[in-house]
């Protein structure tokens, strides 16, 4: 929805972007305690559906480089170290 700006649901190409306030609790993403993120929706005037993107922002993108560090080649070992 983002990149063709046309509804995965409906087809419709009626489709507009909101950026979320950052004042306002909903327009942001809780990363962690110290971090959130700002929200940008896109949302379809016919059928109403709507996507949600955090705004890939600098602490954004601190945070997911961090996070691309503590992902496992294979989430199977993880679960076997649990049992
Ligand atoms: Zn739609």
């Amino acid at each position: 929805m983002k990149a063709t700006k046309t509804c995965p649901k409906c087809g419709s190409k009626s489709v507009t972007y909101k950026k979320g306030s950052s004042n306002s609790y909903s327009g942001k993403f809780h990363l962690s305690i110290w971090r959130s993120a700002k929200l940008e929706r896109y949302i379809c005037l016919d059928c109403a559906f709507f996507e949600e993107y955090i705004i890939k922002d600098k602490s954004f993108l601190k945070w997911s480089e961090k996070q691309k560090k503590n992902i496992k080649p294979n989430l199977d070992d993880d679960f076997v170290d649990f049992v």
